[in-house]
């Protein structure tokens, strides 16, 4: 029986299916099985981080090498101004919420001092809203899902971070998608060498991207401006749905099996307000301004800087 007095519980289902599939894996030929392993917990997070690292080097000499120079000849200065200047700001917070989020540890609950363990299969206790994540191999203190961009938990250590980077990767990209739109559509529709139509000789690189590299340009910007859109939308849709399980103080995992009890909870405007304080660790004299628009270390102490143990204090985090 769980804290909302329901039997099911969400990581038994994935684990169950986890178990089955990699048990059965395990049976057919062990040395699959422990590559299968490997690359979950290491090998994906690798991959991940290349290819992040690979886009975030991308978009930024896209940006600053094609899109503000080349929407500089049609929008007034102080526009660009102001966009660049956002741009650099959000493009520093998507790197440094990512490095956070991933360096980050989700926070796991200590062992229960009084012996009668939570967790079967790592034995340690389980608070309110505290999973056991197979991929990770421990419990994850209100655990939210596993993320393989991050190549670990996203729990009460990290969500912050997580959501902060969703946040920074969806206006990001809105940004892009309304002060780069000439880019994207004067390329489209002249396709190639668009950009050398006028005004690009100033730039010791326009031979680069004129000449020498103009077709791979020209498809790349295409190609970039739907990855723009899809990365807009998806991380958009995501953004939503986080803040209505902070607003309602739960996870997405808690969701799972207890929507409807959640969802019934509504939850009032002054609860609201304390999940998103105790969320994004607004106490101890932090003000939004300076701990979550500018780029900061905090984690929020019912989760991470206190020890965890009392069960209660969990409790009232969890649904109101
Ligand atoms: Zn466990
Ligand atoms: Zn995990």
């Amino acid at each position: 029986m769980d804290a909302y007095g329901e039997m099911a519980s969400p990581e038994e289902f994935i684990d169950n299916l986890w178990r089955g599939y990699t048990e059965d894996l395990r049976r057919r030929s062990p040395f699959a099985h422990r590559i299968f392993m490997f690359m979950v917990r290491h090998g994906f997070g690798i991959i991940m981080r290349a290819f992040f690292t690979t886009m975030a080097i991308l978009y930024f000499v896209f940006v600053f090498g094609i899109v503000i120079p080349f929407e500089s000849l049609y929008k007034p200065r102080w526009i660009v101004i102001i966009g660049s200047a956002v741009a650099v700001y959000l493009y520093f917070n998507v790197v440094f919420y990512f490095i956070m989020a991933s360096i980050t540890g989700p926070g796991n609950p200590k062992k229960n001092p009084h012996g009668n363990a939570g967790c079967k299969v790592c034995l340690k206790s389980k608070p309110p809203g505290t999973h056991h994540c197979s991929m990770c191999g421990a419990c994850i203190i209100k655990m939210d899902h596993h993320c393989v961009w991050i190549n670990q938990c996203v729990g009460a250590g990290n969500h912050r971070y997580f959501f902060q980077l969703l946040v920074s990767l969806t206006t990001s990209m809105l940004l892009l998608l309304t002060l780069g739109y000439n880019t994207f559509y004067n390329n489209y529709t002249r396709n190639v060498f668009s950009y050398c139509a006028g005004g690009f000789d100033h730039l010791f690189w326009s031979e680069f991207i004129c000449n020498d590299y103009g077709v791979w340009v020209a498809n790349i910007t295409q190609v970039l401006f739907f990855i723009t859109v899809v990365i807009w939308f998806l991380m958009g849709g995501f953004c939503v749905w986080n803040c209505f399980i902070i607003s309602y103080g739960t996870t997405y995992l808690e969701c799972l099996t207890h929507f409807r009890t959640i969802f019934n909870s509504r939850p009032s405007f002054d609860q609201i307000k304390t999940n998103w304080q105790i969320f994004l660790g607004l106490s101890r004299g932090r003000s939004f301004w300076t701990h979550i628009l500018l780029p900061s270390f905090h984690v929020c102490e019912r989760y991470g800087e206190e020890p965890v143990t009392p069960d209660e204090e969990m409790l009232s985090v969890v649904v109101h």
